[in-house]
């Protein structure tokens, strides 16, 4: 099989993983997730993983409430470690190995992110989880995704949603709205279409960083994906 990419950076979002009650962690959309990632890191992808906050605590939602928001980011981003731990686990008990790095000390819950650390355990055909966002407030896990993946030097960042793609319009609310299937940068960006927050988005153009929006709910999906087939929607320079 020719394989599209050799390491990819995987973006899911906190509140995927808490499936139909909307919060907290669903261990049936861990599994199913987990038997995906571990079905292609098997067929020698290499696999990072970052996974938002969300389903737990957002650092906006905390201002809402009246929490200070660098406290309130340090509480998204702690939330991310949870996520990313959950997802470990569930890595193992697949069969596959994982490792979780947190971009802030956090020994012995996981390790100390450093970029050499993180090449070797992807060289070993580890999963590596990317937790606790950039470790700075005021950034997002999109933003700790495309950084990553820049740093990472991965072959694409493969943001997972519950939609197949970008479309022209919501199409959960309009009907006539079409899916792109290959974007540019500059298009996304004069059509002012909301793929990842600008910041992201930005580093990812800067750093010739793919961006491939696909739906990860579907059953092999992530899969069929990285073994070529044309899914989703294409975002490059
Ligand atoms: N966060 C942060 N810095 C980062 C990454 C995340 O402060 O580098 C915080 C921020 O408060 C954010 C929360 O962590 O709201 C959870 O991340 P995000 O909202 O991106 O999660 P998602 O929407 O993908 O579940």
């Amino acid at each position: 099989m020719v394989k599209r990419y050799g390491r990819v950076l995987l973006k899911l979002s906190g509140e995927s993983l808490a499936g139909q009650q909307g919060y907290g962690l669903d261990s049936s959309v861990l599994q199913e997730y987990a038997h995906a990632i571990t079905t292609v890191a098997h067929q020698g992808t290499q696999v990072a993983i970052v996974v938002g906050g969300g389903n737990i605590f957002r650092g906006l939602q905390g201002v809402e409430a009246g929490f200070a928001r660098a406290k309130g980011d340090q509480m998204g981003m702690l939330s991310t470690v949870i996520n990313s731990m959950a997802l470990a686990q569930w890595i193992e008990m697949e069969g596959g190995k994982a490792v979780v790095f947190t971009a802030t000390p956090m020994m012995p819950i996981a390790q100390h992110y450093s970029l050499d650390g993180a090449n070797a355990s992807l060289e070993r055909g580890e999963v590596v989880l990317l937790a606790g966002g950039t470790g700075n407030p005021y950034f997002t896990t999109d933003s700790a995704a495309a950084l990553r993946a820049a740093e990472l030097r991965c072959d694409a960042l493969l943001k997972g949603t519950r939609v197949d793609g970008v479309y022209t319009a919501d199409p959960e609310k309009d009907p006539s709205a079409r899916k792109y299937t290959r974007l540019t940068f500059a298009d996304a960006y004069e059509k002012r279409l909301k793929i990842m927050d600008l910041t992201a988005f930005t580093l990812c153009q800067e750093n010739h960083v793919p961006i491939v929006v696909f739906n990860m709910n579907g059953k092999g999906n992530l899969e069929r994906l990285l073994a070529g087939e044309e899914m989703g929607t294409l975002v490059e320079n």
